[in-house]
């Protein structure tokens, strides 16, 4: 704080995201501010017995020449911090003229935050269905923007820049929220459904995240066990231990917890003995590779008899014919999500679907 002067600002955005405002400040003397903050941080950091490097990417955006209102004036310092995190070069002003991405990026980014606002965002399921028996139904959560001119776009093309932003993270509490809003709707009472929800490193990586979606619980009053959250094994790996702590938080809340497009990534096996996971996803391009390529069929059976010795149920996505489907059932595959079942409906077209599986 020695850097900052009476009157300003310093705010968390979330996980490892801060803001600062400056006021009578121009670019010349925050870049100055920036540059202070970023020497204070060549001092590495002792802890305990331990020292550990730090460092942060910084954007400056100014009012009014860069941006004139609010909104604009963060996401232009968030163009310019990522700008700096690429380059390694220091604090960065924004420019929009020096990064022609960075005004793709902003108009992206504007047009997400519209889509919450504007409530264009879909909430769609896909059924996970039982194969040995066993009842209730569950489906994975899985989202769609119903842009006004691009039609439905499906999550490959936001998402990944979503993650990048860190945007990701209100796009998983509105997807939270819609999928415990439907777990409290009268339409749904009975079915036993439980609900997965897809989570990103950002998510898992906000100190927050079990507070906020708790919250959510209480609003809605439903149970964490009504629900799965999946995460892959890339985000627990981005940073193992805070990951590690995260899912501890989230099991002891009752969440059910599964890893997502198993076998794909790389995380170890002796660190996934150690976590709270209740369930391998096997990722789709085993499965639908299960019929013409052995070494697939043998990574799919492998992996069913991995989770199962240690004590995991296991559910196969990406099936998309009966005979896929029955080799699963054969192989003692708990769960099998794909289009030889359902594809992804919104949610009025998912219960009609359920009503004629009875
Ligand atoms: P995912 O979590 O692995 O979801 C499964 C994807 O496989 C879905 O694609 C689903 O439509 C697709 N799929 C299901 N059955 C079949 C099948 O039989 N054949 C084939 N070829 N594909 C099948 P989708 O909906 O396009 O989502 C893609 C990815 O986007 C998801 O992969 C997930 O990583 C991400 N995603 C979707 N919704 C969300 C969300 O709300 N939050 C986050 N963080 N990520 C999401
Ligand atoms: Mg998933
Ligand atoms: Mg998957």
């Amino acid at each position: 704080q020695q850097v900052m002067a009476h009157g300003d600002m310093v705010a968390r955005l979330g996980g490892n995201e801060f803001a600062l405002l400056l006021r009578r400040t121009d670019a010349s003397a925050a870049l100055e501010v920036a540059r202070r903050i970023a020497h204070a941080f060549e001092e590495p950091l002792a802890f305990g017995e331990q020292t550990v490097d730090l460092s942060a990417g910084m954007g400056i955006a100014c009012w009014p020449t860069d941006a004139a209102d609010v909104d604009t004036l963060l996401s232009h310092s968030e163009v310019a911090m990522y700008a700096a995190k690429r380059r390694l070069d220091g604090p960065q002003l924004y420019d929009a003229a020096l990064d022609s991405a960075s005004a793709q990026t902003l108009s992206l980014l504007t047009e997400l935050r519209r889509a919450v606002e504007q409530n264009e965002l879909r909430l769609y399921l896909q059924p996970k269905v039982a194969l040995q028996g066993g009842h209730g139904l569950a489906a994975e959560a899985l989202v769609r923007w119903q842009h006004p001119q691009r039609g439905l776009v499906p999550p490959a093309d936001f998402i990944p820049f979503a993650e990048q932003t860190g945007f990701v993270r209100q796009l998983t509490l509105w997807m939270f929220d819609a999928a415990a809003r439907l777990l409290a709707d009268a339409r749904t009472q009975g079915m036993g459904l439980r609900i997965s929800v897809n989570l990103s490193t950002r998510d898992l990586l906000d100190p927050a995240l079990s507070n906020r979606l708790g919250a959510m619980l209480v609003r809605h009053g439903v149970q964490a066990s009504a629900f799965c959250l999946e995460i892959t094994e890339s985000a627990i790996m981005d940073d193992p231990q805070r990951a590690e702590a995260m899912l501890n938080r989230l099991s002891q809340q009752g969440f059910k917890l599964s890893i997502d497009d198993f076998g794909t990534g790389y995380s170890s096996l002796g660190y996934l003995k150690r976590l709270p996971v209740d369930e391998l996803k096997i990722d789709k391009s085993f499965v639908m590779g299960m019929q013409t390529d052995e070494n697939d069929a043998t990574i799919v059976r492998s992996t069913i008899d991995l989770a199962h010795n240690l004590g995991l149920t296991v559910v196969a996505e990406g099936v998309e014919n009966a005979a896929i489907l029955e080799r699963l059932r054969a192989l003692a595959c708990d769960e099998a999500q794909g289009y030889h079942i359902a594809r992804p409906l919104p949610v009025d077209a998912f219960l009609a679907w359920h009503a004629q599986q009875t």
